[in-house]
Formats: structure tokens, sequence, C-alpha cells
């Protein structure tokens, strides 16, 4: 998509170097007239004047917007390369809705596929099974049954 502003600026910064040409061309000559007839000073200057916003003025216009096209295409450009970029390290950035929905089951998902945490962290007792002597590590406070023989082992025995 970089093509059609891209041509435009550039037409517009060539026809500004050739106006500038034209200019300079047009100044000499208005400059040598003025001065081989020098019947009138205020006459040059109106000249000068005319010459400043006929063709300096344009000239000037061509290079600003020449160069502001490309400014504002170069930004483009560089807000579009961000944002492949971005695409190229996160593959759903072009669709947030998604993503979040995605973040979302991925989170749910990691959280029930994750065996439940809190038994692993509840503080257990080895408790010696009175039956078989077999020990078994019993949450505090809960009470089971041995795996061997099945008599009560109580965490609160000890
Ligand atoms: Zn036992």
């Amino acid at each position: 998509m970089r093509g059609f502003g891209y041509v435009i600026s550039v037409i517009l910064t060539v026809a500004g170097a050739i106006y500038t040409l034209v200019s300079l061309i047009f100044t000499l000559i208005i400059m040598s007239e003025v001065s081989s007839e020098s019947d009138s000073f205020a006459e040059g200057l109106v000249l000068l004047l005319i010459l400043f916003t006929m063709f300096y003025l344009p000239t000037f216009a061509l290079f600003f917007f020449g160069h502001r096209i490309r400014k504002k295409l170069k930004r483009k450009n560089e807000a579009e390369a961000a944002a492949i970029a971005a695409a190229q390290y996160d593959p759903v950035y072009h669709a947030p809705p998604v993503q979040q929905r995605v973040e979302t089951k991925t989170v749910i998902n990691v959280v029930e596929s994750r065996p439940a945490p809190a038994p692993k962290k509840a503080p257990t007792v080895s408790v010696e099974c009175k039956g078989c002597g077999a020990r078994k590590a019993v949450v505090k406070g809960e009470s089971t049954s041995c795996d061997y023989c099945g008599s009560p082992l109580a965490a609160t025995a000890q």
C-alpha cells in the first residue's frame, strides 16, 4: 500500500527541484532585465515580489508537502512494521477479543488440569498404624484408614 502516496511525494519533491531551477533561471533573467532597464527600482521590487510568490512559495510548498507525505508514510510504515512485529511475537495480536478468550480458556485449563495443590501444602503427620505398624502420612486434624489393614488412622492421635 506504500505505492500511491509515495509516488505523489516523490513527484512533489522532483517538481519542487525543477521549480527551483526554473525559479533561479527566471530570477536571473528578470534581474538582468531590471538592471539593464533600471528605470524604476520599485518596479524591480514588485517583480521580485511576484517572482517570490509565483516561484519560491510553490517551490517551498512542493518540497514541504512532498516531505510531509513521506514523513507520514514513514510513520505509517513504522506503525505497520511494529504491528507486524507484534503479530509475529503474538499470533493472536490482531484479534484482542479472541486473545482474551483464549487466555481465559488457557487459564481455566491450567487450573483444571493441575492437581489441587491444597493437599500437598497441608501439613501432614506420619502416623503409625496400631493394627499392622505401617506408616502413613495423614493430614493434620483428619482421619483416614490404613492402606494395608484398614484400621482407622487419626493424625490427632500424635
Ligand atoms: Zn495397618
